[in-house]
């Protein structure tokens, strides 16, 4: 097939379109390079050296002989994303290009309005796009598990059978999620299903979990074809942040009580899944909905994880939670689409945590301590301070 992989230059874009070029699909990429400009921005890097996506692409060329095209540029700028999909003619395209953390977006007023703006316009571009160019493209859209929030009932998969006052209907489920960011999601799905119903195109949208771990079989084959490890307390996911913390003797700091409890997904399932998704495409006019997750743990049973895993000490601290969140809820969560379609999840608990201490040993000169500390309060707007 030929996929095209926007974002293709993020932590879980590049990965991904090794993956698809290594199954045989003939990959493009798209990418502005923003991730790049927020690290300046707030100071951080990625603890292991990434290269730039020219010298990544060519690496692969060599090793495989396979191409993988690039485009650079911004998908809330329409000519550039109707032109790309005009010339790389995809049968799929896979959307991981947004603004990704939840802390950036709630920074101040800015960063809120730059995130949905960034999410929410290159969203609705693209779907202008493939309904004018081509309405049989696949959209593949990452959406995440907090567009869910944490709801006092079962989460379904994307949708809610409904009975009111002895009348059914199935509704997409009801949102309630944490931030301005995951708020971006939400309205990308709802533009996605409308899209889907009015012009009868067709989309998965994957809610996907929290990810973790760095190596995927395609990235391992050589050092410049690594992805991205951030570990900071904008843009770093806990798990990662955690094996940080262990590696250097440091307390695995805990937000509130730990109670917190979230979908989680190895970044190995992450790639397959995003293939079996293009390789089984939703029909014509189908918005579908896959939550792209494995399991559910507690972020103090993370932390518990990582610590038991940890060959030498390891202790857990519990901070102030600079987040407004609940600390402990209910959570139980559908995620059976994907396994249906072949999914075999590697478990938290079967996977050697080892691999990713022995990442973080190797380059623990590079870790700056100072990004690991809170530095976003969501209760900024409100008069609390945004540190
Ligand atoms: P990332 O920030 O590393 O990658 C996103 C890429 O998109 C970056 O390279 C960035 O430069 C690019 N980009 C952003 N806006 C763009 C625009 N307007 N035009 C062109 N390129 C643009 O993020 P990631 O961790 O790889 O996440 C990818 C997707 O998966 C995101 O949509 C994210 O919301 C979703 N997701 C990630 C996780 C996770 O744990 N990492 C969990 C759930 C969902």
């Amino acid at each position: 097939m030929r996929i095209l992989v926007l974002g293709g230059d993020g932590y879980l874009g590049w990965p991904t379109a090794l993956h698809l070029s290594q199954c045989g699909h003939d990959v493009a990429v798209a990418d502005n390079f923003v991730r790049r400009q927020y690290d300046f921005e707030l100071g951080f890097e990625s603890l292991v050296p990434i290269e730039s996506l020219q010298t990544r692409i060519s690496t692969w060329q060599d090793l495989t002989g396979k191409t993988i095209k690039a485009y650079v540029g911004d998908l809330t700028e329409a000519d550039f994303t109707y032109e790309m999909i005009r010339d790389f003619a995809p049968e799929a395209v896979v959307h991981f290009a947004e603004q990704r953390a939840a802390p950036y977006s709630m920074i101040d007023r800015k960063h809120a309005v730059y995130t949905q703006v960034n999410n929410v316009v290159g969203t609705l571009n693209l779907l202008y796009a493939i309904a004018e160019i081509d309405p049989d493209i696949h959209l593949v859209k990452l959406g995440t598990m907090g567009e869910y929030g944490t709801p006092n009932i079962d989460i379904e998969e994307g949708w809610l059978e409904v009975e009111h006052k002895g009348r059914k209907d199935r509704m997409l489920y009801p949102k309630r999620p944490g931030s301005f960011y995951h708020l971006s999601k939400v309205h990308d799905s709802h533009n996605m299903e409308f899209a889907c119903r009015i012009w009868g195109l067709r989309a998965t949208d994957l809610n996907q979990g929290v990810v973790y771990g760095q190596q995927t079989p395609e990235t391992m084959l050589d050092d410049r074809l690594v992805t991205r490890f951030d570990y900071d307390s904008v843009f770093g996911t806990v798990l990662n942040r955690f094996v940080v913390q262990a590696v250097l003797g440091h307390p695995l700091t805990v937000y509130g009580t730990g109670g917190q409890t979230r979908g989680i997904i190895d970044i190995r399932d992450t790639v397959r899944c995003i293939q079996l998704a293009c390789e089984n495409p939703a029909d014509r006019g189908e918005f579908r909905v896959f939550n792209q997750m494995t399991e559910s743990l507690s972020v103090a049973d993370i932390a518990e994880t990582v610590a038991k895993s940890y060959p030498g000490e390891a202790t857990i601290s519990n901070l102030d939670n600079p987040r407004v969140e609940k600390e402990e809820h209910y959570y139980k969560v559908v995620h059976s689409g994907l396994v249906e379609l072949g999914l075999v999840p590697h478990l938290l608990s079967d996977t050697l945590i080892t691999s990713l201490f022995d990442v973080t040993k190797r380059y623990a000169d590079r870790v700056d301590l100072g990004a690991m500390q809170p530095r976003v309060n969501w209760r900024g707007a409100l008069g609390g301070e945004a540190r």
